[in-house]
């Protein structure tokens, strides 16, 4: 496609990460200030059985590493052994409590994902403890997707066959790229040799449902890099890859480097034109796109943790970081381990915020989180609010088809090739003013 500067100029930047996936919640704020409101209508949600049969995801956050990459401003800590047996306490807890509630007990859950930080840190035994702990206390169902996240550093065989054996039937690797330089750069403690090795080990171990994390506009990458760490990845026959745009936070060790000179940085364009090469090397590697996340399948396969993730699901989010929504309540958990560990000692939910969503929200929350599957279906959501979508959003309709980032047809409203390029901008435009104006001070330019 070819890149114009009136696509280029729409937005000042692309969004990066899921922000608008946790709203109505505002993503940087209340992480550790306990901002809790309408807690008694939580209660009550938990209190009965969910309404509804529809299926529930379950993600659990191990906010351990043994090394931290030089990009990564999640909160995280180094696993050492007493604060990780502190922690899985603590876990077990808030597993166990939501576990007894009548809303939890009938909820069909149909993916667990185990994600960090890197789960594969904890030790053979803490691993095994966590899988049987959730199989043995939680509704999920017998086809259920069971992912375990890990770093190729530390996912050993051993802990591969053993996850395996306990239910997981799906593990993801965070990668970021095959190319040794730029894996110096972003201080990964292994090379693409041994990356390559770990991959392997994987599908020996029987995984058939592997996924990775690449990124791009990395330091000093080419569009070539990009085209070869496709390569690598259809050559082992992987059946999932993520693709993220590097975002430089402050307070990261790449984000001081950058400052001081040492290492250079990409820019929008060269990021959209990654993005493209990146789309036309999926294609040709035969991948098919599930999500603007820039989620890559193999034919035939699906991450049901991304569908019921962003999708119109419940999401019951353990851990600190987490994110979650039951009934029509949304939390965010804490992120300080400390704070996380205290307010389970004290017996409360470790929130730092949460809210029941208003009507208005839901329809937002619903417009918004369609759009992360490219396209939203217009029948479906006149049947579910009684409006239909142009009747709901006019203005961001009209905005976004003047700038020729959605199409519409009698049954759907899908997002252009321009559109995906922005795809997560498209999807802010569904959440509220206020939201937004938070979000991306004056982004939109035209
Ligand atoms: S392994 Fe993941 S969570 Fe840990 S520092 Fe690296 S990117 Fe961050």
């Amino acid at each position: 496609m070819e890149i114009t500067e009136q696509m280029l100029n729409i937005y000042e930047t692309r969004n990066r990460g899921v922000f608008y996936s946790l709203y109505p919640l505002w993503p940087s704020e209340n992480r550790d200030a306990g901002d809790i409101k309408d807690l008694d209508h939580f209660q009550t949600v938990l209190a009965r059985p969910k309404p509804s049969d529809d299926y529930t995801h379950v993600y659990i956050h191990i906010p351990f590493c043994d090394s931290f990459c030089s990009f990564c401003a999640i909160p995280k800590r180094i696993a050492k052994p007493d604060i990780v047996v502190d922690f899985l306490g603590a876990l077990k807890k808030e597993i166990n409590r939501f576990a007894q509630t009548p809303y939890v007990r009938s909820c069909r859950i149909r993916s667990l994902y185990v994600g960090g930080g890197t789960p594969s840190v904890l030790s053979l035994d803490q691993l095994e403890w966590l899988l049987d702990y959730c199989f043995e206390t939680l509704p999920i169902e017998k086809d259920a997707e069971i992912t375990v996240e890990g770093s190729t550093h530390n996912f050993s065989e051993e802990k591969l066959a053993m996850v395996l054996e306990k239910g997981a039937n799906r593990v993801s690797f965070g990668i970021q790229s095959f190319n040794d330089p730029i894996r110096k750069i972003l201080d990964l403690q292994d090379d693409k040799g041994q990356a390559i090795s770990a991959l392997k080990s994987a599908r020996k171990a029987g995984f058939e449902d592997i996924d990775i994390d690449l990124m791009y506009n990395l330091p000093g990458q080419t569009l070539a890099d990009i085209e070869t760490d496709f390569q690598i990845a259809a050559d082992l026959g992987l059946e999932n890859i993520s693709f993220y745009p590097l975002h430089v936070d402050k307070g990261t060790r790449l984000y001081s480097r950058i400052q001081a000179g040492k290492i250079p940085l990409g820019n929008l364009e060269l990021e959209v034109r990654m993005y493209l090469k990146a789309a036309e090397a999926a294609k040709k590697a035969g991948y098919e796109q599930q999500s603007i996340l820039s989620k890559w399948m193999l034919p035939g396969k699906v991450c049901l943790a991304e569908k019921h993730r962003m999708g119109p699901y419940d999401c019951l989010a353990l851990g600190p970081s987490g994110n979650g929504n039951l009934g029509n309540y949304v939390y965010r958990n804490v992120s300080s381990l400390q704070d996380y560990l205290a307010l389970i000692q004290q017996s409360s939910y470790p929130m730092g915020c949460g809210q029941k969503i208003s009507t208005e929200e839901e329809i937002r929350r619903y417009m918004c989180r369609a759009f992360s599957f490219l396209k939203m279906d217009k029948i479906e959501f006149e049947k579910q609010f009684s409006i239909s979508p142009e009747q709901a959003f006019p203005e961001e309709i009209s905005f976004l088809l003047r700038q020729g980032l959605i199409e519409i047809n009698d049954q759907e409203i899908r997002l252009t090739p321009a559109g995906e390029i922005w795809g997560q901008n498209v999807c802010v435009e569904f959440c509220s003013k206020q939201w937004k104006e938070k979000l991306i001070p004056q982004e939109r330019t035209v």
